[in-house]
């Protein structure tokens, strides 16, 4: 029980890799409140942490609205009392090559990963120092937020300026103890991942085979998809965390 009575809340945890932390996190012994834009998955993935005799509550939170991010977060605070971790982890995929991409399309990839950080650090950051008693920020960056692949621009764009705000964060926070660092990682079969193999096959003119083999494991130390138990497993590792020796990092499995 690494995480004993640590209040969390987590964005974008009502699928995939957010939610299954949100479940590592409860088993750990956090209080777990799930955030996400679609409400129902958001309450369906409570109720099931709940019924396990977890501990976790779902809130309506669009992360690019600024008034339902600090709504989401003073919920959490009103209650479970506090919040100690913040996994600003929403996001989506837009594939496209640069030359046929839309401004549209760029900042709305920027706005929820980007605004979606800045919002949900800033109220995390806010209700932290309040309580006086540190905390950890952990970003959902991935493989690039140090390499780069072609029809991704604004995605790659994005999770490398994740790692600029999380070292701002260390240096900002560290007077409050408040802790930052970075998850990179690799592909996982997640429902973000199954909608772009059928996106990349079209655009690159190749099976979805070869999508898998030859574009997404293709530089990976060991040919595998990474799983949502092995980031959960960093996650909770990152906030369980005692001292403030480890912040402003980028943590994870990822290509050579
Ligand atoms: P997913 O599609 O399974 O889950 C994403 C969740 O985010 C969904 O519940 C969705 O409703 C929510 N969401 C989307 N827009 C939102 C918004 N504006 N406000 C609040 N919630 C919103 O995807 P996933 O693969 O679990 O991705 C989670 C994070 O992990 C993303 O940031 C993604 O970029 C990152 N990531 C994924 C992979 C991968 O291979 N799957 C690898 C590295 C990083």
């Amino acid at each position: 029980m690494v995480l004993k009575d640590k209040v969390a809340l987590i964005t974008g945890a009502a699928s995939g890799i957010g939610k299954e932390i949100a479940i590592e996190y409860a088993k750990a012994g956090a209080k777990v409140v799930i955030a996400d834009l679609a409400l129902d998955a958001a309450k369906a993935a409570a109720e099931e942490i709940n019924k396990s005799g977890g501990t976790a509550m779902a809130v309506a939170m669009n992360v690019v609205d600024e008034a339902q991010v600090d709504k989401g977060i003073a919920d959490a605070v009103a209650a479970y009392g506090t919040l100690d971790i913040l996994i600003s982890n929403a996001g989506i995929q837009i594939i496209a090559p640069i030359v046929d991409s839309t401004l549209e399309n760029w900042r709305k990839m920027l706005a929820i990963h980007l605004d979606g950080a800045y919002l949900t650090t800033r109220a995390a950051m806010r209700a932290m120092i309040k309580a006086g008693k540190g905390g950890s920020i952990i970003y959902m960056g991935s493989v690039h937020s140090h390499e780069a692949s072609p029809l991704k621009a604004p995605y790659v764009t994005a999770k490398h300026g994740l790692i600029g705000l999380a070292k701002v964060v260390a240096k900002e926070g560290a007077k409050d103890k408040i802790r930052s660092n970075v998850i990179c990682p690799g592909f996982v079969r997640t429902p973000l991942v199954e909608k772009q193999i059928p996106e990349q096959a079209r655009e690159l003119n190749i099976s979805e085979e070869d999508v898998i083999k030859k574009v997404m494991l293709k530089d990976t130390v060991d040919g595998e998809f990474t799983t949502t138990a092995d980031v959960a497993q960093t996650a909770v590792f990152l906030a369980a965390f005692p001292t403030n020796a480890l912040t402003g990092g980028r943590w994870m499995k990822r290509p050579p």
